[in-house]
């Protein structure tokens, strides 16, 4: 079975957020599997290229010069890195002052009539496209192999001004949208098969509201659209054998959870008084809820909880939490994308909160679990799939799961977490978190039998 990949983030070479997680591990799977992935990323201008093989690409002239570097890659394998005009950047959607580069339309365009140009060259026996970034291959190609577009975040769909449908091949009529072009609406109208990353978002997708605009254009495809939930690395997220832990620990010898757990609190600089530690990792983004603990923070009166986010993104939200620490004795905020310190969060910490507004799949929830660190979430996207409430579930549960994103609902999920949780408790919930499988595995499988139905 010999694939095309195309993705626009990947770990670690590209590592912007869940996309670039997903490609790798998934990929990885394929490949060990037994399938022959070629997995073309675009040239950001971070690796090096000497020495590699080149292989020019016939594209339209708006879009080229195009080129492949096949490179090895000592974590992420073989990548087909494609190289067109615009593409190579110190970050692949940002610039410095964290706007957005002004031609990230344009830039995205042109990777897709490159990776169109590529198809036509190898002739694989499927194609496999992720997110907006890669929607408008399939206006460039009249006879596509069997495709599949995996959707990471409907959120983001690559709008841009209807001039550009005159350009970018034969089946640009499908990607028109309200006067201007749509780099996503197109793809999910020609894919064979369209893969959301959990089975709850794939229902979502499908209702208004849950769409993002697009929720008609989902249901019109029907059977068509499943939901396969992400894996993780379960390599990188290893309590056992985690050199950024200052000490081991797994489900049968938990006590060196409790020397991270010290490390953690003195990190964050907050005391050790017997309470239970809620953490947070995460961007700092409207989609992952974290202003809602702004007023959450304020109805957890005298609780007997500390919390501490990790968290990057939006300036201003930074600045309030920022505030809100600094004359707190009970909250702790650490601004930035620090990955040592957030296996430690994930590590030291008894509950992990995410109030997240949507969730495709969510990552940390899983690491989070792997461990130890139970989760107080809301009944969003893969979350849902995820998460099992442990009062609805006794046996089965895996956290604690808030009425709404509504900062009354997350604070009474938090209230209800310290309630039930006593030492025994956390230990018996802890050992079963511990060993359930996130691995890569099982979701391969999941896409290789969608590869097999569809070629
Ligand atoms: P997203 O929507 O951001 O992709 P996911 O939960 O799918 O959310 O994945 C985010 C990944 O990025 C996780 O592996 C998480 O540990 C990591 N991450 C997010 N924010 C931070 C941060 N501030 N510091 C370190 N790692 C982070």
């Amino acid at each position: 079975m010999r694939v095309v990949f195309a993705t626009a983030e990947l770990s670690p070479v590209a590592a912007v957020g869940g996309l670039a997680a997903a490609a790798a591990g998934l990929v990885g799977a394929l490949r060990r599997s037994g399938a022959d992935v070629e997995l073309l990323l675009p040239d950001y201008g971070t690796i090096d290229t000497t020495g590699s093989e080149v292989i020019e690409l016939d594209v339209p002239q708006w879009a080229g010069p195009a080129s492949i570097h096949v490179v090895e890659h000592p974590v992420a394998g073989r990548i087909h890195l494609v190289s067109c005009p615009g593409l190579a950047r110190s970050h692949p959607y940002l610039q410095p002052d964290g706007q957005g580069w002004l031609d990230n339309i344009d830039r995205f365009l042109r990777f897709s009539q490159a990776v169109a140009a590529w198809v036509l060259l190898s002739k694989p026996d499927v194609l496999h496209l992720n997110d907006w970034h890669t929607g408008t291959v399939l206006a460039a190609l009249d006879d596509p192999p069997p495709t599949v577009l995996s959707l990471h975040n409907l959120a983001h769909q690559g709008h841009g001004p209807g001039s550009w449908l005159a350009s970018i091949g034969s089946r640009a009529e499908h990607f028109e949208w309200w006067g201007g072009i749509n780099q996503l609406s197109g793809a999910i109208a020609l894919a064979d098969r369209i893969v959301a990353v959990s089975p709850h978002h794939a229902d979502e997708i499908r209702r208004p509201g849950g769409g993002f605009g697009l929720d008609a254009a989902v249901r019109a495809r029907g059977d068509a659209v499943t939901g396969i939930l992400n894996g993780i690395d379960t390599t990188v997220w290893n309590p056992a054998d985690d050199a950024f832990l200052p000490a081991a620990f797994s489900s049968g010898d938990l006590g060196g959870k409790d020397r991270c757990r010290d490390t953690l609190l003195g990190r964050l600089g907050l005391s050790d008084d017997g309470s239970l530690l809620a953490v947070a990792v995460t961007r700092l983004t409207d989609q992952k809820g974290i202003d809602l603990m702004v007023p959450t923070l304020e109805l957890l009166d005298d609780l007997p909880l500390n919390v501490g986010i990790l968290g990057a993104g939006d300036a201003d939200l930074a600045a309030q939490l920022a505030e809100i620490a600094g004359r707190s004795e009970r909250f702790a905020f650490i601004d930035g994308y620090d990955e040592a310190l957030s296996h430690l969060m994930f590590a030291g910490a008894d509950l992990f909160v995410m109030p997240s507004r949507f969730e495709p799949c969510g990552l940390t929830q899983m690491q989070a679990m792997r461990y130890g660190t139970i989760p107080v979430v809301t009944p969003v996207g893969g979350l849902v799939d995820t998460v099992p409430d442990l009062d609805r579930e006794p046996r089965t549960g895996r956290g604690v799961v808030a009425r709404a994103a509504e900062p009354v609902a997350i604070a009474s999920a938090l209230h209800r977490a310290v309630r039930r949780f006593g030492q025994r408790r956390l230990t018996t919930i802890r050992r079963r978190l511990m060993t359930i499988d996130w691995s890569w595995d099982a979701p391969a499988a999941e896409y290789r039998r969608i590869y097999d139905q569809i070629s």
